[in-house]
């Protein structure tokens, strides 16, 4: 048991997949050269007048019910004031008291134990406009000894959507499972690509210990540490990492006598160089931005009707439906599941038809995750690339199951297949199968069952494993037939009696 509960909050911005801006038309194509995707409303030049785009408040409103928030039929949009280089206007368009989702929450799964899940409670989800960047070049300064900064506004105006969490995690691995499951969520809706190498998913974290009184620390009541909010948080690992050294850090704190008072909420800074936080400067109340209502922007309403349409839009396609859907509907294992879940929509797509044409899903299962991803990971190739439709993958698996082709050369016709992507029909004509009609295979099941009553015996009783030696028996009558095949055909006329 540890002498402290670690509380974290997150708070995550993804960049939605818009083809433009939020308030303007400039598109929105990451890494294009400086300053090529502006215009005088993301510049904030005097008299340029914003326009919403509805396709972000529609991806904006899909999260929001993806998240089980409660969705704002009314909002409006809100001037968040502070002055920084990156952002000309001096403001950011925010929603400050109206929210697009409010409530809501998130499941994941517990990291120490894979079959549990537990709900992580959200806060809010808004829409906002992104600022630009800030570049610094240190060598240039020292040579002009003088401090300059370059700054693109590219990103001014891409729209955010900003998802604040409960301080319900209770572990820098939680913290990290909650990530990885809003960034699957948020990808399997089609609301962010979240490639947090390009920017479009960030996450600020916070955190504190609350400690409990023990014989050894002589506390009376339960201490709060400050509230740290730690950013330029680069990756999951990162989070983690930062958690996980923060905590430390905040207890030694305590033991080493540093925490007596109230403190103010402190912004601090994950050093990914040398895996340490630092301080940076004291948090901003939000009174400090004088929030007040956009007096150029339209406020947003939505109907019941749409809300639905939205509802209706991300129905199934939520990760813990898809997994469900496959464990409880096609009967797959847990671990199957996940492994198709988390490989992205498309590929639980893929899987859902595999499974519909084939008429067998744990085959289906079996070639998607192992032939299929094995495929798609050694070419890293997304699933759309992948040479074979589902439906073309169908038939081979409907093939085997049928006979039309042996088991035991399942894997060359495969091959084949991927290379030549020739139908099953012309396939089997090329490679020439060597099967054995069912009155053949009949015949030679009848022959083994006469020629031995006491392995039948055995078989009757239990003994599932004898129908091997038989197996062996008719492979020495044709050496052609396919086990899995003949089996099942002994099978049937040994419970036929
Ligand atoms: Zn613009």
């Amino acid at each position: 048991m540890l002498p402290y509960t670690i509380i974290i909050g997150l708070e995550t911005h993804v960049q939605l997949l818009t083809e433009t801006k939020l308030f303007c038309g400039c598109g929105t194509i990451f890494g294009q050269p400086p300053n090529t995707q502006i215009c005088p409303v993301c510049l904030g030049l005097p008299g340029a007048l914003p326009v919403i785009n509805r396709e972000a408040y529609y991806l904006a409103v899909k999260a929001a019910c993806a998240l089980n928030c409660e969705i704002s039929r009314n909002t409006k949009w809100d001037r968040k004031n502070y002055y920084y280089p990156d952002l000309p206007k001096g403001f950011q368009t925010s929603q400050f008291d109206y929210p697009v989702g409010v409530g809501g929450h998130l499941t994941i799964t517990d990291p120490a134990d894979a079959e549990k899940q537990r709900e992580v409670g959200l806060f809010r989800v808004h829409l906002e406009e992104d600022a630009g960047k800030s570049m610094h070049d240190e060598e240039a300064d020292k040579k002009s000894n003088m401090q300059s900064t370059r700054i693109d506004l590219n990103r001014a105006g891409m729209p955010l959507l900003e998802i604040v969490s409960k301080p319900d995690m209770r572990s820098p691995e939680e913290a990290y499972s909650y990530l990885t499951e809003l960034k699957l969520l948020l990808m399997y809706i089609g609301v962010s690509d979240c490639n947090m190498q390009e920017g479009s998913l960030r996450c600020d974290a916070n955190i504190n210990l609350h400690i409990a009184p023990s014989p050894s620390n002589r506390l009376k009541e339960v201490l709060k540490t400050p509230i740290i909010e730690i950013k330029n948080l680069n990756s999951f690992r990162a989070v983690r990492a930062a958690l996980a050294y923060e905590t430390n850090r905040q207890y030694q704190c305590f033991l080493d006598g540093e925490y007596v008072g109230d403190f103010a909420k402190q912004t601090w800074l994950w050093d990914e160089a040398k895996q340490i936080t630092r301080q940076m400067r004291t948090k901003e109340e939000s009174s400090d931005y004088r929030y007040f209502p956009e007096p150029d922007l339209l406020p947003v309403i939505i109907t019941d009707k749409e809300v639905a349409e939205v509802q209706k839009s991300i129905e199934y396609r939520k990760p813990p439906d898809v997994r469900k859907r496959l464990t409880e509907q096609y009967l797959l294992s847990a671990y199957d599941a996940d492994v198709i879940v988390n490989a992205g929509w498309e590929v639980a797509e893929y899987f859902f038809t595999l499974a519909k044409k084939s008429g067998n899903a744990k085959q289906s299962a079996n070639w998607l995750t192992q032939e299929v991803m094995r495929i798609l990971n050694q070419q890293n190739i997304p699933i759309a690339e992948f040479p074979l439709s589902a439906e073309t993958l169908a038939k081979l698996i409907a093939a085997i199951d049928t006979g039309k082709i042996p088991r035991n050369q399942a894997k060359a016709f495969f091959a084949e297949m991927l290379k030549s992507q020739e139908s099953v029909e012309t396939l089997i004509q090329k490679l020439g199968v060597v099967s054995i009609p069912q009155e053949e295979l009949d015949k030679i099941a009848e022959q083994i069952i006469a020629e031995n009553p006491n392995i039948i015996a055995e078989i009757l009783q239990g003994k599932a494993k004898a129908i091997g030696s038989l197996i062996g028996k008719a492979k020495k009558l044709n050496k052609n037939i396919d086990p899995a095949l003949f089996e099942a055909c002994l099978k049937a006329k040994i419970n036929a009696g």
